[in-house]
């Protein structure tokens, strides 16, 4: 009955409105008034349509959800954490169900003459820990800016999780990530500050008690964010990427600043995550913490590429040598000329060590013919280079 009275007023009123106008202003004005008042009218009708459908979730999709904390970023002051607008989309289709986490081609970002991100091409198996290193300035943020749609590449491309990085809202909300570091309201306590991120991005707040669970914060979430140690604002920082349960999780340099203790705590949780079939890319400079929980590793300098792959591989593929010490230091000399007398060539250190630029193999023939030269050797075997020895060696010695 209401509708059909509005239909009948909104039915009358432009007539009603016409002889009014007219009457009072003369016909020429009186049309004029009216045509205006019509125009404002379809104008301020259109609009209106326009926002309602904008609004509207489609359907079947679920409101947005929180999977990226950042600092350093474009954020205004707060929320400090940045909740990014996330809808879930299905991983495409793939035949052997492998499809890499990463993939990148040819990525690139230019800042005016400066390269900073110079043809990256390599991929991310699902389900490992991937270590991202280089030195200052080599590109691993911006890297990891565009692989999440904070900027835009100049050139190339890459896909997250199957979806290409032009529509990071296919593929956001199955991403964890933590930029820069944490950010979280200082006087808020832990636990508070999950669920703010948790009601902002639409998860249940009952998530928040399996992340605390996950980073080992459960005892200390009642206590004021501000009151945290490093390791634990990380931690915490972690827990706000895991929220939306993500099938990647990227984290930028999780472990600057944090002592051996909050080193090895993020390290451990770090693993376990690995262990769970969560794809972990975490890009460091701590070499040998990535080395110790990363399966891959990929290195890179001045924006471009110098290794992607097996962390084992990579430090087996490197030049390793022997290294022999004798009983007597006064042996060193002799040591050395056995060794240089098979056609390789050593270095002696400071400690007593004799390095020797040979195989392996060279090791058995090394012992026998010292034996027979009345040398004793207290210490022979392979000197097994670190993460941060190859790293070095990439990197023509620049420091990280
Ligand atoms: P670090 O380990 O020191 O954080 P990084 O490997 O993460 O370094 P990026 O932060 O990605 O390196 O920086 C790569 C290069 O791009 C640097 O030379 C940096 O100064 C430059 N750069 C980064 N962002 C911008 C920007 N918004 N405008 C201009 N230059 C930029």
């Amino acid at each position: 009955m209401l509708a059909w009275t509005l239909g009948q007023l909104v039915n009358l009123l432009p007539a009603g409105a016409l002889a009014l106008a007219v009457t009072h202003f003369g016909r020429r004005p009186g049309l004029i008034l009216i045509l205006l008042l019509i125009i404002v009218v379809a104008v301020v009708v259109y609009l209106l349509v326009r926002r309602r459908r904008r609004g509207a979730l489609p359907e079947g999709s679920q409101p947005p959800i929180a999977g990226i904390s950042t600092v350093g970023s474009t954020a205004t002051s707060p929320p400090l954490v940045q909740p990014a607008i996330l809808r879930p989309a299905p991983a495409p289709a793939s035949a052997d169900g492998a499809t890499p986490a990463l993939l990148l081609e040819g990525l690139s970002k230019s800042y005016g003459s400066l390269k900073a991100v110079d043809g990256l091409s390599f991929a991310v198996r699902p389900g490992s820990v991937c270590g991202f290193a280089g030195p200052n300035g080599a590109g691993k943020t911006t890297t990891i800016r565009m692989l999440l749609g904070l900027i835009s590449p100049t050139a190339g491309t890459a896909s997250v999780l199957g979806h290409s990085i032009h529509n990071p809202a296919s593929y956001l909300s199955r991403v964890g990530a933590l930029i820069e570091g944490p950010a979280f309201y200082p006087p808020l306590n832990g636990r508070r500050n999950l669920e703010v991120l948790a009601t902002l991005g639409g998860i249940d707040k009952r998530e928040v008690d399996r992340v605390l669970e996950q980073v080992d914060l459960r005892d200390r979430a009642r206590d004021p964010f501000r009151s945290y140690s490093l390791g634990m604002k990380q931690r915490l920082g972690i827990a706000a990427a895991l929220l939306p349960r993500p099938e990647l999780l990227v984290l930028d340099e999780p472990t600057n600043g944090l002592d051996p203790t909050g080193i090895r705590e993020v390290r451990t949780l770090l693993r376990s995550l690995g262990n769970e079939g969560t794809t972990v890319f975490i890009s460091s400079h701590l070499l040998e913490e990535l080395q110790q929980m990363c399966d891959e590793v990929v290195i890179i300098r001045q924006g471009q590429l110098l290794f992607a792959g097996e962390v084992d591989a990579l430090i087996q593929n490197q030049q390793s040598d022997l290294i022999a010490v004798p009983e007597h230091a006064q042996d060193l000399e002799r040591l050395g000329a056995i060794c240089a007398q098979a056609g390789y060539p050593t270095s002696t250190t400071a400690t007593g060590q004799l390095h020797v630029a040979a195989p392996v193999g060279f090791s058995a023939e090394l012992n026998r013919t010292a034996m027979a030269a009345g040398i004793t050797l207290v210490e022979l075997g392979r000197n097994r280079q670190s993460l941060e020895d190859v790293f070095f060696e990439l990197t023509e010695g620049q420091k990280s």
